[in-house]
C-alpha cells in the first residue's frame, strides 16, 4: 500500500505570517518549480511546474497584444557594445549590471566589438527601426518579443524575485506624434489590468515613478507593483514614455506628410513573468502551499483513486474514464496512481496548489457519484457523475472571484496615511505602505527620498497614477517640512 506519510523534510515547516522568505523558499523547492543547483549564482533552472503557467501567461499577453495591433518579432540576445552605449543615460544606467562576451573558444581569440548579453532590448532594436522607418506611412510600429535577459544582479538573488536571468515581454512602439505615445503608456496600463487583475487576480497599484527613479532614457516611467501581504510591494512590470530621447541617438526618423524629417515618439512596456509568478505564490498561497487560479494551473484537476483491496481494478477503470472524459474537454487532468497513501497525496497536490481534487473510491462508484474537493476553500462536496462536468464548469470561474476576494481582503487596511517622519518609520517597519504629502517627485526630490531609504528601507513609489490625488491645503512634505507638491505612497519591495 506504500507509505503513509510523505518524507517530513518535505513538509513545510513555517507559516506564511510567521517566516514569510522562508515559506516562500520551501513552497517552490516542495511544489518542485525550479531547482537552485545549476552551479552559476542567480541562476536557476525553471521546471515544468513554473512553465507551464508561463507559457499559458505568454499566451494570455499574446492575445492582449494581438488586440492592440502588436505584432510578435524576435531580436538577438546580443548587442554590439557601440550600440549598448549609444545613450548614455542608458549605458548609466545599465552598465554595472551588464554581462560581456569578449572571446570565442578558437584559441581565445578577443572580439573586435565586445557583446553584451542584453539586459533590455531598447539597444538591440531601435537601430533596427531606424533602418526600417521611412515615412509617416510606416507608422506606427508595434513589435514585442519574450525570452530572458540578463542583468548581473550584486544583491542577494532569489529565484523569481531577483535573478540574473529572468522572463519577460517586452512592447517597442514608435509613433509619429507625442499624443499616440502617451496613449500608449494608458494602453500599457490596460492590457497591465487586463491581464494582472482579470485574469490572474492580483490587487496592484500603477505609480507615476519619481525622475530619480525612472527607467534609464526614459522621460517618465509608470510602474506597476503587487501589493503583496505583508507591506512589501513587487515590481512586475513598467511602461515608459520615452519621447524623442532614443530617436535622436538611434536617429530613427521619418518623412511626414509636410515632407519634413521628424523624430518618432516611442514608448516601452515591460511585463515581467518572473515577478508575476512570485507574486500567485505569494499572493494567493496559504500554509498549505501554492493556490493556483484554474487557468493558469500546471495542471487544474487531479483524481486520486481511494484504493481498497479486491477493487483496485474497478477503481482505476472509473478513474481513467473520467480522466479520458476530462481530457477530451480539455482540462489539464491526471490520475495520481502512485503507491502513496491517499492523505500523502492530498498533501502533494494540495502544496502544488491544484484547484480542484477528485476523489473516487468503491463506494463512490456505487452510488454513482465523486468527491470534489477545491484547493481554495477546502470544500468537499458529491456530485453525481452525470453532473461533474456542470459541476466543474460552474466552479472553475468561483475559483478566481474568491481568489480575487481573499487577495483584496488581506491588503485591506494596509496602506496607512502619515504626516509625521517617526510615524512613517514605524508604519513601514510595522509592514505597511505609507501615503503621505511629499516635496517633489522631479529630482530636487531625490534627497527626502534618500532620508526615508535610511531610515526603514522603504522607498518613494510615486504617486497614483490610476486617480488622481490632489495635495490637501497645508500639506507639507514629511521628511523636510516644505510645501508637499505630491502624494506620494512609500513602500519596501524585495
Ligand atoms: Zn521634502
Amino acid at each position: 500500500m506504500g507509505k503513509e506519510v510523505i518524507d517530513k523534510s518535505e513538509m513545510l515547516s513555517v507559516r506564511k505570517k510567521d517566516d514569510f522568505l522562508k515559506w516562500f523558499r520551501e513552497v517552490i523547492k516542495f511544489a518542485d518549480m525550479v531547482d537552485t543547483r545549476y552551479g552559476a549564482k542567480g541562476f536557476v533552472v525553471r521546471k515544468p511546474w513554473t512553465m507551464i503557467t508561463t507559457n499559458i501567461m505568454y499566451r494570455m499577453f499574446d492575445e492582449e497584444f494581438c488586440k492592440y495591433d502588436h505584432y510578435p518579432a524576435m531580436f538577438p540576445s546580443v548587442i554590439p557594445e557601440s550600440n549598448l552605449s549609444k545613450e548614455e543615460e542608458h549605458v548609466k544606467g545599465f552598465s554595472a549590471e551588464v554581462f560581456w562576451i569578449t572571446e570565442s573558444g578558437s584559441n581565445n581569440t578577443k572580439f573586435e566589438e565586445r557583446l553584451a548579453l542584453k539586459p533590455t532590448g531598447e539597444t538591440a532594436i531601435y537601430p533596427m527601426y531606424a533602418k526600417w522607418i521611412r515615412s509617416y506611412q510606416d507608422l506606427p510600429i508595434k513589435y514585442y518579443q519574450s525570452g530572458t535577459v540578463f542583468r548581473c544582479e550584486t544583491k542577494e538573488t532569489r529565484p523569481f524575485l531577483r535573478e540574473r536571468e529572468f522572463m519577460w515581454i517586452e512592447a517597442h512602439c514608435a509613433f509619429a506624434t507625442e499624443k499616440e505615445a502617451w496613449e500608449q503608456t494608458k494602453v500599457d496600463q490596460k492590457i497591465t489590468k487586463a491581464m494582472l487583475w482579470d485574469k490572474i487576480g492580483l490587487p496592484f497599484m500603477i505609480y507615476k515613478r519619481p525622475q530619480w527613479d525612472k527607467f534609464a532614457g526614459a522621460v517618465d516611467t509608470f510602474g506597476c507593483d503587487v501589493l503583496l501581504v505583508n507591506g512589501r510591494v513587487n515590481q512586475v512590470g513598467s511602461t515608459h514614455m520615452l519621447g524623442t530621447n532614443f530617436a535622436k541617438v538611434f536617429d530613427i526618423k521619418y518623412t511626414d506628410v509636410d515632407e519634413k524629417k521628424k523624430y518618432v515618439y516611442q514608448t516601452c512596456y515591460g511585463p515581467g513573468f518572473s515577478r508575476i509568478i512570485a507574486s500567485i505564490i505569494c499572493v494567493h498561497g496559504d500554509d498549505k502551499g501554492l493556490v493556483y487560479p484554474f487557468d493558469l494551473a500546471p495542471l487544474q484537476i487531479v483524481i486520486v483513486p481511494i484504493i481498497f483491496k479486491g477493487k483496485e481494478e474497478i477503481v482505476m477503470k472509473s478513474c481513467e474514464n473520467l480522466c479520458d472524459k476530462l481530457k477530451s474537454k480539455g482540462f489539464r487532468v491526471k490520475i495520481d496512481s502512485t503507491d502513496w497513501s491517499a492523505g500523502a497525496k492530498f498533501y502533494e497536490w494540495e502544496l502544488k496548489g491544484v484547484p480542484l481534487r477528485i476523489e473516487i473510491g468503491p463506494r463512490d462508484i456505487e452510488n454513482k457519484q465523486v468527491v470534489i474537493v477545491r484547493r481554495d476553500t477546502g470544500k468537499k462536496s458529491f456530485v453525481a457523475e452525470a453532473d461533474i462536468l456542470k459541476t466543474i464548469s460552474s466552479v472553475e470561474p468561483e475559483i478566481l472571484v474568491n481568489l480575487k476576494k481573499k487577495a483584496v481582503d488581506n491588503v485591506k487596511g494596509l496602506i496607512v496615511d502619515c504626516s509625521k517622519f517617526d510615524d512613517l518609520k514605524k508604519s513601514i517597519v510595522g509592514g505597511k505602505i505609507v501615503r503621505c504629502g511629499f516635496c517633489s517627485i522631479e529630482m530636487d526630490g531625490e534627497k527626502c527620498a534618500d532620508k526615508i531609504k535610511d531610515a526603514c528601507g522603504a522607498e518613494v513609489r510615486g504617486t497614483n497614477e490610476e486617480k488622481s490625488e490632489k495635495v490637501g491645503k497645508g500639506v507639507k512634505c514629511i521628511v523636510c517640512g516644505k510645501d508637499a507638491k505630491h502624494v506620494v505612497y512609500v513602500a519596501r519591495d524585495y
